[in-house]
């Protein structure tokens, strides 16, 4: 059984029912959709794909990825080919016209504007980088530092300048409210800059009735400086290394996403790595080393998920990619917990509803490793109370019950939940049986195994929460 959980980007390679049902069968939980790239009949039609790989028997979770305020290059019929030291035309596609300069047309009409606020410009994540040598009107002229190509809507990071673009332009509105009405269940908000644009997009996705949890993206240094805050706002994070590693000097990636990961884990945010886990996959059939002890790396955080993009987007070996990231996982996931880490929040007066539910989730992780029990079902109407004991990463697989196919493809992207729907009836000792006959039809329990559950129960007067032992009949 793994416990991190994987997210695979489609694209050209992986969209089709067959590719997708490939994916879910290996074991990938999330399927990402990057809204900078594609229009809304691919997207719709592999929304559409996604659903019915779904009804044969997965729970494949759907997650919009916006473009936000980011800048890449024109779509090229051919690759530009860049030599070191060539003297290349950057312009916006308002002022786009031959020249006899070798020309990269951009998509952000004020580039001119920002480029000399910049250290360099970089193209692909520092494939390329060029300096600026001069400004002229709408146009840049900069000098190649590298050799390479450049192929239709790369990348383009300025480190150092302010993109004076919103943090949600008209087309990722757009591409939400599509999301909304398409009823994705994630979107991850590119460049977020503060805790207000996720709260901005929550109060946008409440208006138009979606649920679907907001991600926050972190790859400026802004998103970094403000990293309380936007997690406190979002419902869960990523780390996306890429367009980070070109904003911050890259030998601060580590340190950063590090941080990252144990701010989420302590406020209980799941948090997602990404960005280049398997790159050379892209070509090749086999992991480096150098990708496989980052993987590593992830697991042994605990994130919640780890990322593949461009490997299964529009890579040679999207499936491979997939097997090669579950074997590393599951090798090096498997911690033993250390819950006293876990008991930090301050004791006031008055406990919070949310402290005491991630109390009791402790408190059962505990009692579920101390008797070494063989599983924990969790009754969890909308998913708080599972996603509270799996933040306290416990061994014993955590078996998730919900009442609602959206809250169990949203559990899908939380580290070591196994989710489940099923009806929720008035009395909760009916839904525990209920809960315990599906999993031991499924074989997931048999009779004489020990049990921690995590349910209301009827009291006298009321429903009170409580941890219960229970032996398998
Ligand atoms: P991001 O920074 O948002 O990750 P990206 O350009 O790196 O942007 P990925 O989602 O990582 O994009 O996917 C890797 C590559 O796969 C893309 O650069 C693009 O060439 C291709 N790709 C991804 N999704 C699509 C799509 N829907 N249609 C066409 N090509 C796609
Ligand atoms: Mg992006
Ligand atoms: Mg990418």
């Amino acid at each position: 059984m793994r416990l991190t959980k994987i997210v695979a980007t489609l694209g050209p390679t992986s969209n089709t029912v067959e590719a997708i049902e490939q994916l879910a069968k290996l074991g990938v939980n999330v399927c990402r959709l990057n809204f900078s790239h594609g229009d809304y009949t691919t997207h719709g039609k592999v929304i559409e794909n996604i659903r019915t790989v779904n009804s044969r028997g997965y729970n494949l979770g759907i997650m919009l990825d916006t473009k936000g305020p980011e800048v890449r290059t024109g779509d090229v019929e051919q690759k530009i080919v860049i030599e070191k030291g060539d003297l290349v035309l950057f312009t916006g596609k308002k002022s786009a016209k031959k020249s006899a300069m070798k020309t990269v047309v951009v998509d952000y009409d004020k580039f001119a504007d920002d480029a000399p606020h910049a250290r360099c410009i970089v193209i692909d994540n520092g494939a390329i980088e060029f300096r600026v040598e001069k400004i002229a009107g709408d146009n840049v002229i900069a000098k190649a530092l590298d050799a390479g190509t450049i192929g239709s809507r790369r990348h383009i990071n300025l480190p150092g300048a302010h993109i004076s673009i919103p943090s949600f332009t008209t087309k990722d509105w757009n591409d939400i409210r599509f999301g909304a009405e398409q009823h994705v269940d994630f979107i991850a908000a590119s460049f977020v800059r503060t805790g207000d644009d996720a709260r901005k997009l929550k109060a946008f996705l409440l208006k138009n009735k979606s649920d679907a949890m907001v991600i926050s993206k972190i790859e400026t240094p802004l998103a970094v400086q403000n990293i309380d805050d936007i997690i406190e706002a979002s419902d869960g994070i990523m780390v996306a290394r890429g367009d980070l590693g070109s904003e911050v000097p890259f030998e601060d990636v580590p340190l950063i996403q590090d941080e990252i990961v144990a701010k989420c884990r302590l406020a209980a945010k799941p948090v997602i790595v990404a960005t280049h886990m398997l790159e050379s996959m892209i070509m090749g059939p086999t992991p480096t080393r150098a990708e496989v002890t980052d993987i590593a790396h992830a697991a042994r955080l605990q994130a919640d998920s780890t990322m593949l993009s461009g490997e299964t987007a529009n890579g040679k070996y999207p499936f491979r990619a997939v097997e090669a990231m579950i074997r590393v996982l599951v090798r090096n996931e498997r911690i033993e917990p250390h819950y006293d880490l876990l008991v930090t929040e301050e004791h006031g007066a008055l406990v919070s509803m949310d402290i005491a539910r991630r109390k009791q989730a402790l408190a059962a992780s505990v009692l579920a490793t101390e008797l070494n029990a063989d599983a924990m079902i969790v009754i969890s109407k909308h998913g708080r109370t599972a996603r509270a004991v799996s933040n306290c990463r416990p061994l014993t697989p955590i078996h998730a019950f919900t009442a609602l196919p959206e809250c169990q493809r949203q559990l899908m992207l939380i580290w070591g939940i196994i989710p489940h729907v099923i009806e929720f009836y008035d009395n909760p000792e009916k839904t525990i049986e209920v809960a315990i006959a599906m999993l031991k039809k499924q074989k997931q329990i048999k009779t004489g195994q020990r049990l921690v559950i995590v349910s209301d129960a009827r009291a006298a007067k009321a429903q009170v929460m409580t941890i219960q032992i229970r032996q398998v009949a």
